[in-house]
């Protein structure tokens, strides 16, 4: 049977942004998160976005609706003729499907009249649909302040009849906002990053770093799969994957051993930065959180920044670890994150990281190194793996 999905979008977030603009884009996300589900068709209809599908499709495209930011509601339901009669009936329909897995005692139905033409009032297409309600459903009761189920009716083009609505992530749609390269390690913190900055319109790419033969394929496997899950949400992506172990080596040879950790790091943010200069993306986003490990305390964040030009997004940076395992369970990223594979950099792990480490100590140890180079041939060696959201569709 014919189903309907109603998708309100924030006015507020059109603020400052050109309006149809971003409506095409939303509808264009929309129609990529929900390809090869079914026939359905996308349309738009006073400032909402429709999905016409199927009993069942409904859910799943739910699902995927779920993960496309500038979403803020998800409304499934019907839509009828704008005929009394037929309203009457998908209305009731649609309570015994919701009673079916929901415990409902109490309705009220709330009519909104967009098309004065149609000719019988708002007040009176609640009280005719509310009646017919509870005739044909006796266990249920009118409750108008305080209901276990909303029966809501839109009058438009068409009539649309609701029963659930769903919240969405919020946000902008991917690709208005520029894009962003992410460091991704296979920890809990770069995927939630990675996802908050996403949220704000901006499209992702992804650099990795890995210390292979010391850290083992399976590694990468994880971080191809996180890589994924995030395009679930971003669209395709490119992933970098570069090979660290070489400049390790180096710093590990001719380095004071307890600067191991914050000079890797420096190199990764100039790697990183290199792969956006040549892609031309504007910034880079970082998993890091104020003092979370040795390496993310001010004076650490400090030296590390100081390699790069372009702004680095820290979203984690003011919150606590149980803050971002929560979403990044809510996400789905978690389950990815605790497989227990090696990162970079555990390998070479200095027993006593600096925890404040002075810029001109971390750059006289550097000059022993050839950091062009080093640079040079990591990006040089790299491999890019395209990242494909439709791959990941269950
Ligand atoms: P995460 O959970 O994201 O791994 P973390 O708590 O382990 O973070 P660090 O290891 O200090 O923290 O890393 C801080 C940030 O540096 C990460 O969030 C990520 O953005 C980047 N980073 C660290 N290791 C890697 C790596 N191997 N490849 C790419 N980026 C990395
Ligand atoms: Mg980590």
């Amino acid at each position: 049977m014919q189903r309907i999905v109603s998708i309100s979008f924030g006015e507020i977030a059109l603020k400052g942004l050109n309006r149809s603009y971003f409506e095409k884009k939303l509808l264009n996300q929309i129609k990529r998160s929900i390809k090869g589900l079914g026939e359905s068709k996308v349309y738009r209809d006073q400032g909402k976005i429709y999905v016409i599908t199927d009993d069942e499709n409904i859910e799943r495209i739910v699902e995927k609706l779920k993960k496309v930011f500038g979403i803020v509601y998800i409304s499934p339901g019907y839509r009828v003729e704008k005929d009394i009669e037929k309203m009457i009936e998908k209305a009731i329909e649609s309570v015994k499907q919701t009673i079916a897995h929901k415990e409902v005692r109490t309705f009220k139905v709330q009519v909104k009249r967009a098309d004065k033409k149609f000719p019988i009032k708002s007040m009176d297409v609640a009280r005719k649909i509310g009646a017919a309600i509870l005739r044909e459903i006796k266990v249920l009761k009118v409750d108008v302040n305080n209901p276990d189920l909303l029966v809501k009716v839109d009058i438009r083009d068409y009539c649309y009849i609701y029963t659930d609505k769903i919240k969405g992530y919020g946000g902008l749609p991917v690709g208005t906002n520029g894009r962003a390269l992410l460091l991704l390690s296979g920890g809990i913190d770069s995927p939630v990053a990675g996802f908050m900055i996403a949220k704000r319109g901006v499209s992702i790419d992804a650099v990795h770093f890995h210390s292979y033969p010391f850290t083992s394929e399976r590694a990468e496997e994880k971080v191809k799969k996180l890589a994924g899950l995030l395009s679930e949400y971003c669209g395709n992506m490119k992933l970098y994957s570069v090979n660290i172990l070489p400049i390790q080596r180096e710093i590990n040879e001719k380095c004071p051993e307890d600067e191991m950790t914050i000079i890797s790091r420096r190199f990764m943010m100039r790697i990183a930065e290199r792969i956006a200069e040549k892609e031309g993306i504007d910034a880079l986003i970082t998993g890091e959180s104020l003092g979370q490990v040795a390496s993310q305390t001010i004076k650490s964040l400090n030296v590390t920044n100081s390699v790069v030009k372009r702004p680095v997004f820290r979203p984690l940076i003011g919150m606590d670890k149980v803050e971002i395992t929560e979403i990044a369970m809510d996400i789905g990223t978690y389950e990815t994150s605790i497989l227990p594979y090696e990162d970079c950099c555990t390998v070479f792990l200095p027993k006593h990281p600096v925890t404040r480490p002075k810029l001109e100590d971390i750059e006289k140890s550097e000059a022993s190194l050839d950091v062009e180079n080093l640079v040079e041939d990591a990006i040089r060696k790299m491999k890019i793996i395209e990242i494909n959201f439709q791959e990941n569709a269950e």
